[in-house]
């Protein structure tokens, strides 16, 4: 009985071949660090992960997970509200709460589960969402599953969100959403415009600190940080996925009403499992040494300044950014795929990102640097960008 469905599948698949659009995965054979193996390749410096603390094959870490895995043991085979509430997980969830000024929070086994268990057990159909045209596809899918009316604003602009703020007057509660970082730019949204505008037209704020955490402020606190409104937000997700460890679990932390009510009726947090101890262990540990020391953040900036402004000294067309992220723009789909292939070859590991996943004409190599990185890994990024630049005509 597969085969019609076979069929179809088949030549879906190669149409998205046709299209250029397949996405191939390259297999690392390495821990996830600076310099990785790809493959039985040579090894390659790493800037397109999302390890922006250089954390994810951190010692302490591994070694706090190792611990947790003697005295908590592997998994926790249920779900929170059963019996799968470790004290790990509540400490993990203080340590969180403590990080960002909140006064509660809430894991799930991701932040893709946080967004889409956000919205529908807070809102209805007689309240707003307005959300940033930008934003994640996991707050995207959050808001379909939730009944309230969608409102949408251009990346970043202000006078369209008052534009649906004002129309959004005749609803009962307004959610501003928005990402603190955006992943493809590496902007930072306008979080005190947006709380500004929030203040004059009644509406609540959600930030997605996914990319933000652990590198946007001056210690890394994320976007409330960087526009002094530490508390000041209702709710704010992230992810354990990136700066923080790169293993896997997600949280929304914010208001102790609304996380109370989301350990009621989130159902990514009801119907799914808790994250191992080990996680929750390593995670804990993870924010003790962020409440100890700054200077993987200092690094971090210290590393993104130094890069940012070589690239640009080097003659490269670099967005704005104030985050981790340097979006290189070529503008031409198949010369940023061009680029990158040639920069693996030349030991530097990176992917080119062209439409849809960035505008039509907007085609770009996205750099992620991280306090991983040395400065001689930073050079020899930027020297092979522009030998490669040279050669295919990108630079004079
Ligand atoms: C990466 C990311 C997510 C998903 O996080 P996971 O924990 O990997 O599911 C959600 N939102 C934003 C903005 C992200 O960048």
């Amino acid at each position: 009985m597969y085969n019609n469905f076979q069929k179809y599948l088949q030549d879906e698949l190669q149409s998205i071949k046709d299209a250029g659009l397949y996405k191939n995965e390259r297999v690392i054979t390495s821990p996830q660090q600076a310099q990785i193996k790809v493959g039985d390749g040579d090894d390659v410096l790493n800037f397109c992960a999302n390890n922006y603390l250089g954390l994810a094959n951190n010692p302490e870490l591994i070694a706090a997970a190792k611990e947790a895995l003697d005295t908590h043991g592997y998994g926790m085979s249920s779900v929170r509200f059963i019996c799968g509430t470790g004290d790990l997980h509540k400490k993990l969830e203080e340590s969180i709460a403590n990080f960002f000024g909140t006064e509660d929070t809430i894991l799930y086994a991701s932040c893709f589960d946080a967004n889409g268990g956000v919205f529908e057990p807070l809102l209805d159909e007689n309240d707003a969402i307005i959300s940033d045209a930008l934003n994640h596809a996991s707050i995207i899918d959050g808001v379909r599953l939730c009944k309230a009316v969608r409102y949408r604003y251009a990346n970043a602009n202000m006078e369209e969100l008052e534009e649906c703020l004002k129309k959004a007057q005749s609803q009962r509660h307004r959610l501003i959403v928005t990402d603190g970082v955006f992943s493809m730019d590496g902007n930072v949204a306008p979080l005190d415009k947006i709380h500004a505008l929030a203040e004059k037209y009644d509406a609540m704020v959600m930030v997605d600190e996914s990319h933000s955490a652990g590198v946007v402020g001056h210690t890394g606190r994320g976007t409330t940080e960087l526009y002094n409104l530490r508390g000041e937000i209702e709710i704010l997700t992230g992810t354990l996925g990136k700066s923080f460890g790169g293993a896997v679990g997600g949280f929304t932390t914010g208001k102790k009403e609304i996380i109370a009510m989301l350990r009621q009726r989130s159902r990514p947090y009801l119907f799914s499992n808790s994250i191992p101890p080990m996680i929750a262990a390593a995670g804990i540990k993870m924010f003790e040494m962020m409440s100890a020391t700054n200077k993987l953040q200092d690094k971090l900036h210290a590393n993104t300044d130094y890069f940012v402004a070589a690239m640009k000294g080097a003659g490269f067309d670099i967005k704005p950014t104030q985050s981790a992220i340097c979006a290189v723009m070529l503008y031409d789909a198949p010369l940023s795929q061009k680029f990158a292939a040639r920069l693996q070859e030349e030991g530097i590991y990176v992917t080119g990102f062209y439409y849809p996943v960035v505008p039509k004409g907007q085609a770009r190599i996205r750099v992620q640097v991280s306090a991983g990185h040395e400065k001689e890994h930073l050079d020899k990024c930027v020297a092979a960008f522009t030998k490669i630049g040279k050669e295919l005509g990108v630079l004079k």
